[in-house]
């Protein structure tokens, strides 16, 4: 019996790439419904989809901020079945908070907050009535840590990392799993443009001083740290099949053991200071000497942990 998977924001990236490891499953276990905004960007997916399109993968049409697209489709599917429901679109938002617009934060709430909760909302009560279902969320490191000039994104993922702890209780009643997948930098050639477009950009509202700490300081580090640490979108496809494929699936899974000491510091110091004053040297003291700190940091990591990570091989 094949599972129904449906994912969102399948264009690009992660999403694209679970997508089609699910849809080309030696078992034919999976029938990936790809979801995304636009259905003129399929051709990438397509492409990589191969001879398994219009097979164990369709195409389906879904914005995350409509409530008209999201039950629209959700209703054109067959009995409305869905036993793995993957929330994967996400927008990131970088840059000094006081350049910022209102109507821009909100947009990052709306997609990664509101639009995942959206998707829970309509998927949730039929896996409720039939005693089964998993609940997929591409969190992030950053939904456990704040990372300096990512205030904004950092609370969306905060704020699903609370919406799901809080629905994994009840969900638990229902027999529904709910997993949250925590990957650190995930290295896509979207990201890189990204910081490279933020290093060109004025940032009218904020001062000259916070302009160069995110322009020469933050962007060349972070930049550093996608290099040395980061995952490809693949990676993260995998660690996301392991965890649905497990029979115990966990509710929190790192993705990146290099990252998990950035989380650690939070539990070895629950004042939260060593986190704040790690970070503070990182970007204003340290700079090159970054790996060596992540060494050392790497001790404190608690074996909690290392068991929370799951790896993509
Ligand atoms: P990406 O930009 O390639 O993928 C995000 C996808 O979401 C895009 O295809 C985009 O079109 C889609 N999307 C945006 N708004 C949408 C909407 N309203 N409705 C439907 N789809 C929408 O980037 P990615 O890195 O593959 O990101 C996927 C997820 O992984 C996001 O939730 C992101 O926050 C998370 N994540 C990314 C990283 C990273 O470093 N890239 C790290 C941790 C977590």
């Amino acid at each position: 019996e094949q599972k129904v998977v449906l994912i969102t924001g399948c264009s690009s990236g992660i999403g694209l790439r679970i997508a089609v490891l699910l849809a080309r499953d030696e078992h034919k276990r999976y029938h990936v419904i790809a979801t995304m905004r636009d259905l003129r960007k399929k051709d990438r997916l397509v492409e990589a989809a191969g001879d398994t399109y219009g097979k164990t993968l369709t195409l389906l049409s879904l914005d995350v901020c409509s409530d008209d697209s999201v039950r629209q489709c959700i209703d054109s599917v067959k009995d409305r079945h869905i036993d793995i429901l993957i929330n994967n679109a996400g927008v990131g938002l970088l840059g000094p908070v006081e350049s910022i617009s209102m109507d821009e934060m909100k947009r990052v709430f709306e997609t990664n907050f509101f639009g995942t909760v959206r998707m829970i909302k309509e998927v949730m009560p039929d896996m409720k009535k039939r005693r089964s279902g998993h609940i997929i969320v591409m969190s992030s490191v950053m939904g456990l840590q704040g990372v300096v000039f990512n205030d904004v994104y950092t609370a969306s993922k905060f704020a699903i990392e609370g919406f799901c702890e809080s629905m994994a209780v009840q969900l638990l009643k229902f027999n529904v799993k709910l997993s949250l997948i925590e990957p650190g930098p995930v290295h896509t050639e979207f990201e890189t443009k990204m910081m490279e477009e933020v290093a060109k950009m004025e940032y009218p509202g904020a001062d000259a001083d916070t302009v160069r700490y995110f322009k020469d300081v933050y962007i060349p580090s972070s930049i550093d740290i996608f290099e040395a640490l980061g995952h490809t979108p693949e990676d993260i496809a995998k660690c996301t099949k392991k965890v649905i494929e497990s029979s115990r699936p966990r509710f929190r899974n790192l993705t990146n053991s290099l990252y998990t000491p950035i989380v650690a510091m939070k539990y070895a110091d629950e004042t939260g200071g060593l986190s704040v004053h790690t970070f503070y040297n990182l970007l204003f003291n340290f700079g090159s000497l970054m790996h060596i700190t992540m060494s050392i940091l790497k001790c404190l990591t608690c074996s909690c942990l290392r068991r929370r990570t799951i790896s993509p091989d």
